[in-house]
């Protein structure tokens, strides 16, 4: 009887999504990175909060709004403190926040987004075994190909990964969500 050795992992980013966009310090379109600190703005009744992007090529920046015009009553004193000090979590929250990117209409380099591959369940026997199915969480839909997955997990060349994949001895089944 064969059964398929189902191994599972979630791919985490270990950094702040890019943002690709039009700069007009460069007059074309550049990479834009955090530069890991909130501007905020608190005037009366309403508070504006972003997250500062800069060009990577000439630092002309862009503010990426988290919060605009809201009643400062609507934000816990904790978050709101932890914008204030550039909070490092925060940062990465915000940073790695899809909806907020969405929201704002900006462009994710996803190219650019660097991540790990967390070991949610693995097994040894699974590793030697020819009939694996790699389970990817991907909540942050990073873009990975499943021939370098494989390559990564099962530490062979892309090609044999590629093999291992068309042979139909290792599959790849990846979910858009958290475990
Ligand atoms: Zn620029």
């Amino acid at each position: 009887m064969s059964y398929v050795n189902i191994m599972e992992y979630e791919v985490i980013p270990t950094e702040t999504f890019k943002i690709i966009r039009g700069c007009a310090g460069c007059g074309c379109k550049q990479i834009f990175s955090s530069k890991a600190n909130f501007r905020v703005n608190a005037n009366g009744n309403h508070l504006d909060v972003w997250l500062i992007y800069g060009c990577e090529k000439c630092g002309h920046t862009y503010n990426l709004p988290v919060y605009e015009r809201i009643n400062p009553a609507k934000i816990a004193e904790k978050e709101y403190r932890s914008f204030l000090s550039n909070d490092k979590d925060m940062v990465f929250k915000v940073g790695t926040d899809k909806t907020i990117f969405a929201r704002n209409k900006a462009e994710i380099a996803r190219k650019e987004i660097r991540y790990q591959i967390v070991p949610l369940k693995e097994c040894k026997a699974a590793l030697e075994s020819n009939n694996i199915m790699i389970k990817l969480y991907n909540s942050y839909d990073i873009p990975i190909r499943a021939d370098k997955l494989v390559a990564e997990i099962l530490k062979v060349t892309r090609n044999e990964a590629k093999k291992l994949l068309a042979e139909g001895r290792v599959s790849v089944c990846v979910e858009n969500k958290a475990k």
